[in-house]
């Protein structure tokens, strides 16, 4: 694991384009991390056409000591890939940030920039997959190849007593990660899963736009999940 050096980052970039420090920064991968070929292909191009975006591995963001961390899937094109901070600027974060302030778990103004004044409380968010993948869809390799950072990431948390998986990929990454095994430990919305470290983990479905709008996911259900954190942490 690499930290995310502050003088590789391109001088084009915007300062709503550039994540502040990662709160982990032992478990972050180099900004240019050469190991899934397509994603790095991708992230060229990304480049070349946007040259003031992030365009690299998104850096964790949140509480260093937090309880609760919050294993999404991958950055949006517009969103994460473009503002570097997971869930910044695009259409799920609106859910998930306004979730994450309705339970105290978040404080300061979120305003779809990476330089607002938004902070996490006792909650952090790590990708599941840290690059861009064409059309939002990782291939299982990718998930795979980027576990090791996920891994990394939930074990330097000394307080973590929960994981919140939005969507199945980040469940079944989760799982790997805590050291558990498919497919005893089965995807559903606001399932709890207690893995054999101890580890609690509940599901929920991806606060993603399209599930947002099909109704797989109101803002009830969503808020339902994070309910069941704050209960089971008491
Ligand atoms: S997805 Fe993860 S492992 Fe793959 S290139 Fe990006 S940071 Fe590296």
């Amino acid at each position: 694991m690499n930290i995310i050096a502050a003088k590789a980052l391109p001088a084009e970039l915007p300062p709503q384009h550039r994540p502040g420090p990662s709160p982990l920064p032992m478990a972050e991968p180099d900004r240019d991390c050469p190991l899934c070929p397509r994603l790095v292909d991708f992230r060229e191009e990304c480049r070349a056409r946007h040259v003031d975006w992030w365009n690299a591995p998104v850096p964790n963001f949140g509480d260093p000591n937090a309880w609760l961390a919050i294993a999404g899937l991958a950055p949006g094109m517009n969103g994460a890939n473009r503002t570097g901070r997971p869930f910044t600027g695009d259409h799920a974060g609106h859910l998930l940030y306004a979730t994450l302030h309705k339970f105290g778990l978040a404080e300061g103004d979120y305003l779809e920039r990476a330089d607002d004044s938004l902070r996490l409380n006792g909650a952090i968010i790590i990708n599941s997959v840290k690059c861009l993948p064409p059309q939002n869809k990782p291939t299982p390799q990718e998930v795979k190849t980027c576990r090791p950072f996920l891994q990394q990431g939930l074990s330097s948390l000394p307080n973590l007593k929960l994981v919140v998986a939005l969507g199945q990929i980040a469940h079944q990454s989760a799982v790997k990660a805590l050291g558990g095994k498919l497919p005893k430990y089965r995807f559903a919305h606001n399932a709890m899963h207690r893995l054999p470290s101890g580890m609690i983990l509940i599901d929920s479905y991806h606060c993603s736009r399209y599930n947002q709008n099909t109704g797989r996911l109101t803002a009830e259900m969503f808020e339902a999940v994070f309910e069941q954190a704050m209960t089971l942490r008491d």
